[in-house]
């Protein structure tokens, strides 16, 4: 297999469970085609389970512990700003917010494009470009049909390798080296609809339609043996039994949604089942460990506050014992209307992961895992992922640990565990809200479909790997060398055993 070219696709919104059972209905052909020369299976997506950080992950091959964005909506406490990526231009901020790293754009020499992918910095032609991509979304959204956005993906991905001069002068005539391109329609329309409509269904279909376009286009250009074609999604999502205001709750003690232009209130938190919880009223600029969470402005037990949230299942905060490098995390689970408690304790990038008395992650309930389960080891993050790959909380241990680490992190993650879906967004509340949503730590959100497409591959399929092990494959397939410190492995040349 002689690879000069890699075209990685992100379907977003799609759950490795629904991909397996759409393939033997028959229902996506064309991704049914590509398995039979793919190495393909599931993939464990960045937690929480959001389109970013998910695609940060895809992008430059890193967890939140590396780049400076923890979620799609977060509080910077040093600016005292909202950030929040679905709105407006926001999303191009992300560009600057990542810090110093790199995407995989920036680590390929040569010509690279990206067709709506949100990360593509160091991309050398980006299409649609800052000014025409929300008139191109609201267009699409409101007059014509978001799923004309998957054709448009492919077909200009074709245009590119048909006519490359065209897009990049300097190429000498070769077509792009790498390139991304981000089907986002599915999501949006599983936001409106849900999983079993036929809305979603058709647009998953109209992705299918569209990939195989881009086949037989490549293998008409005489492309497609020297190309590798990369799908991939960035979560999965679930289906929420309500909505609910969780001011309401927060109000009782006399806690209230920030409003930070105006230099009020107390909290900020954003929607999901899956809430990060920002205190910033007392202008604290960093993160708060158990104590002062205890005591907020010298009178509120936060914790207290929180588990009294209706519908609240599981929290996680930092322990007083924290450091760069060693410390503990506090993680409380509800468990038949008591509250249980577990410990997260990092040494550098392993955790340890001891419960007080209950194993509240259910790691033991699979008799072939409660054999490796050593309350007493840290793990690094591929062994999280051999073990618990299959369970609900896959790399838990690991990814609650790079979030905290992650600068502007949040001071308590809450969630309902996908039964409700809390309709507060920085103070605003949205009614008639979507129950259709993503974010939480459960296999139906965590686990994605990936597969590496070849015509010269034979079928393979594997039993595990993560969404960070997409920039080592990507890069090994175009004979790159590897970063060591990149968290992922090369899916290719790995040893499963
Ligand atoms: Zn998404």
């Amino acid at each position: 297999m002689n690879i000069n070219h890699v075209i990685l696709l992100i379907i977003d919104d799609f759950r490795y469970d629904h991909f397996i059972s759409l393939l033997k209905e028959n229902k996506l052909p064309n991704l049914g085609k590509l398995k039979n020369n793919a190495i393909w299976g599931k993939s464990i997506t960045t937690f929480p389970s959001v389109t970013i950080p998910a695609h940060l992950t895809i992008m430059t091959g890193l967890y939140q512990d590396s780049y400076n964005i923890p979620l799609m909506q977060w509080y910077d406490r040093i600016q005292k700003k909202i950030k929040n990526y679905s709105v407006g231009l926001q999303a191009f901020e992300i560009y600057e917010d990542i810090g110093d790293i790199e995407t995989i754009f920036e680590k390929i020499n040569g010509a690279t494009c990206n067709i709506f992918e949100p990360i593509h910095r160091g991309a050398l032609y980006n299409y649609p470009g800052k000014l025409k991509a929300i008139g191109k979304y609201l267009y699409y959204k409101y007059i014509s049909d978001l799923n004309k956005t998957n054709e448009i993906i492919t077909n200009r991905i074709l245009k590119i390798f048909k006519n490359p001069r065209k897009f990049f002068p300097n190429s000498q005539g070769s077509p792009p080296i790498f390139c991304a391109g981000w089907f986002l329609a599915t999501d949006m329309i599983l936001h409106t609809f849900g999983v079993d409509s036929k809305e979603y269904l058709a647009s998953l279909q109209s992705v299918d339609k569209a990939i195989g376009k881009l086949i037989t286009g490549l293998k008409e250009l005489n492309y497609l043996d020297s190309t590798a074609i990369i799908v991939v999604s960035d979560h999965g999502n679930y289906t929420a039994k309500e909505l609910y205001n969780p001011q309401l709750d927060f109000k009782r003690y006399n806690l209230f949604p920030l409003q930070p232009k105006k230099g009020k209130g107390d909290y900020d938190i954003a929607d999901g089942s899956i809430l990060a919880l920002y205190l910033s009223g007392d202008n604290d600029k960093t993160f708060k460990t158990e104590s002062k969470l205890r005591n907020y402005k010298n009178k509120i037990d936060v914790i207290e506050v929180i588990k009294n949230l209706k519908g609240v299942k599981w929290i996680a905060f930092r322990s007083d014992n924290i450091s760069n490098t060693k410390g503990t995390y506090i993680f409380l689970r509800k468990i038949r209307e008591k509250w249980e408690k577990a410990y997260f304790h990092y040494n550098d990038m392993k955790v340890r992961y001891e419960p007080e008395k209950l194993d509240l992650l259910g790691y033991d309930k699979s008799k072939e895992n409660h054999k490796w389960l050593d309350y007493e080891k840290y793990y690094t993050l591929d062994e999280w992922l051999k073990y618990t790959h299959d369970l609900d909380f896959p790399m838990f241990p690991d990814q609650i640990h790079r979030n905290f680490m992650n600068k502007n992190s949040c001071d308590i993650f809450i969630s309902s565990m996908a039964e409700i879906v809390y309709n507060s967004v920085h103070g605003k509340v949205k009614n008639n809200y979507h129950i259709y949503a993503h974010d939480v730590a459960l296999s139906c959100s965590m686990q994605v479909p990936l597969l590496i497409y070849n015509p010269n591959l034979k079928e393979k399929q594997i039993p595990f790997s993560k969404t960070s092990d997409l920039v080592p494959t990507i890069l090994k397939l175009l004979n790159y060398k590897i970063d060591p410190k990149l968290p992922g492995i090369d899916l290719i040349n790995k040893k499963y055993n």
